[in-house]
């Protein structure tokens, strides 16, 4: 019943430009979308335990500063060796200004931490889990996963965030080498997105 209705303008929670580009290019054309940054509200302290909570909380955050239908994604990179990290914490390991060459090197650093000798590989993924939150309170989640391998060094332009180190399973380029068209149909992102297309 409450989700009966279609969504037509939303509000996106989150203040990172790369994730507001490619979920941009998700939605359908004629959807109305917001930003924290153009309504001018800080992010919310991320501190749930998974990726679902942590979208949650943004959800429901933006949701209730705005009174309107919010969208929230909460991503990250688990890389089995580093005991799943940066995991949650993947913005984090970019520091206070979003630097991704510093969360890259600090990646390489914790994997030589591990003496890995990359003639084994490196598995990892990538998670996304999207909330969608309605005034009314109610919720509905989704999650998706691609698995893949850290490449030995990192490679590429495209993307945001830790794409260059990235090769996904199949695959022998980084999301970095990829064109938005061709990682948009298999990464973490598109796969959690198809679960919530209904709603638009
Ligand atoms: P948060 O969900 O805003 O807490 O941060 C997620 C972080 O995970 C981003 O800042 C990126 O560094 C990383 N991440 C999530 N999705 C992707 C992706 O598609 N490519 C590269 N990095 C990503």
């Amino acid at each position: 019943q409450m989700y009966r209705k279609k969504i037509y303008s939303l509000v996106l929670g989150t203040n990172n430009q790369g994730k507001v580009r490619e979920i941009k290019k998700l939605l359908p054309k004629n959807i109305i979308l917001e930003t924290p940054k153009n309504l001018n509200i800080k992010s919310p302290l991320e501190n749930g335990i998974s990726f679902l909570d942590n979208s949650l909380i943004k959800a429901k955050y933006f949701s209730k500063k705005t009174n309107k239908v919010c969208l929230s994604d909460d991503s990250g990179l688990e890389i089995d060796i580093l005991k799943k990290k940066p995991g949650i914490y993947s913005a984090r390991w970019a520091g206070p200004k979003s630097n991704f060459e510093v969360a890259i090197k600090k990646v390489y650093k914790e994997l030589e931490k591990k003496s890995v000798t990359w003639n084994k590989n490196i598995k990892c993924r990538f998670i996304c889990a999207l909330t969608i939150y309605w005034p009314n309170k109610k919720f509905f989640q989704s999650k998706g996963v691609v698995e893949g391998i850290i490449s030995r060094k990192p490679k590429g332009r495209n993307g945001f965030g830790y794409d260059p180190i990235f090769i996904p399973n199949g695959h022998k380029v980084t999301f970095g080498q990829m064109t938005f068209a061709k990682k948009s149909k298999i990464d973490h992102r598109y796969k959690a997105f198809k679960k919530i297309k209904k709603f638009f």
